[in-house]
């Protein structure tokens, strides 16, 4: 898949505010600051797509865009981020939740997990929770570059071992853009 044109098409907080599900989506989902914003501008080329923050979990909305005209890219509130409060997490997490049970123009979900520290408890539960609802996955392995050689097998094989539905996994460096034409190709089966 070639990404011709990328825009920012429109901001949720809830779900009643969602476009009609007549476009396909691929959700980008992930822990705050694993590189999601920074994955979205690299794959997109567009450097201010989706804005980075420097502060974790700041990021509370659905955000749409629409790529070639034709479907959308949807970036999910990062999860996992312990500094909110109780009452704040809950209301992201009934958000996540009835967004991936209910929608149905879904057509994939990516799954970002960080290299470093893949398969994380909250990241656990995703999985579990996409293949309860059989929704199809993919995994981004973010900050590859971070990773020795060694580690990076052994992050490989824990992915490999706990996602064993998943797609694909692709190891990915926005920074380098290593991953990014993989991810691409496997994006492409998606979106008709
Ligand atoms: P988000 O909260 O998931 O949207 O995370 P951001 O995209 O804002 O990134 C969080 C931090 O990780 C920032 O400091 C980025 O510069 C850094 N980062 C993102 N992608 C990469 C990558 O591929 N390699 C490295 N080394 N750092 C990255």
């Amino acid at each position: 898949m070639k990404i011709t044109s990328a825009a920012f098409h429109i901001s949720v907080s809830a779900l009643s505010g969602l476009p009609e599900e007549s476009t396909p989506e691929i959700v980008f989902a992930g822990r705050s600051n694993v590189g999601k914003s920074t994955l979205l501008n690299s794959l997109t080329g567009l450097k201010a797509l989706a804005k980075t923050s420097s502060t974790p979990g700041k990021t509370r909305l659905i955000n749409y865009f629409l790529i070639n005209q034709e479907f959308y890219f949807v970036d999910l509130p990062g999860y996992g981020y312990a500094a909110v409060g109780q009452e704040q997490k809950a209301a992201w997490g009934h958000l996540l939740s009835s967004y991936i049970e209910e929608r149905q123009s879904i057509s994939l979900v990516v799954l970002l997990f960080d290299s470093r520290h893949p398969a994380m408890e909250s990241d656990r539960a995703m999985i579990n929770f996409l293949e309860f609802h059989e929704r199809p996955y993919g995994i981004v392995l973010t900050k590859f570059d971070k990773l020795t050689q060694k580690e990076m097998a052994k992050t490989r094989r824990i992915m490999e071992s706990c996602a064993a539905k998943a797609k694909f996994i692709v190891n990915y460096s926005s920074f380098s853009g290593k991953g990014k034409s993989e991810l691409l190709a496997h994006l492409d089966h998606y979106i008709r």
